[in-house]
């Protein structure tokens, strides 16, 4: 049997280092990455380095095995033509630009039925 160069013990630090900076500091009551190893099912909150908005719970041993990193950015762009931007550019101009998530007009669909935050203060 060929002998794995990581142990299970060891910590994500040392396994998954390109993980570790998806840690939630804030939200895992002081636990840290070196706290876990990889074989882990206790879940913990991470968040995304490239937008704080992208937040999720998972199981450490389940983040750890998942292909994608960011579960939001790795999302298909909507294609532009069907884009809330695109279709009513007026309407888009008036898109809360922070209490919507991460959503914004140019990620949602023109056609997309969930509610959302309007700033209308121009008017
Ligand atoms: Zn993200």
């Amino acid at each position: 049997m060929r002998r794995r160069r990581e142990k299970i013990t060891d910590p994500i630090t040392v396994t998954h280092p390109g993980k570790v900076k998806f840690w939630n500091y804030d939200l895992n009551d002081g636990r840290r990455p070196e706290d876990f190893h990889y074989g882990d099912d206790a879940v913990v909150a991470w968040v995304c380095p490239i937008n704080p908005m992208h937040r999720w719970k998972q199981a450490v041993s389940n983040f750890l095995k998942r292909q994608t990193d960011c579960m939001y950015c790795a999302r298909k762009p909507v294609r532009e033509s069907l884009r809330l931007s695109t279709k009513y550019p007026e309407l888009a101009r008036e898109w809360h630009p922070t209490l919507n998530d991460h959503r914004s007009p140019d990620t949602i669909l023109a056609r997309d039925r969930r509610s959302a935050y309007w700033d209308v203060r121009g008017e």
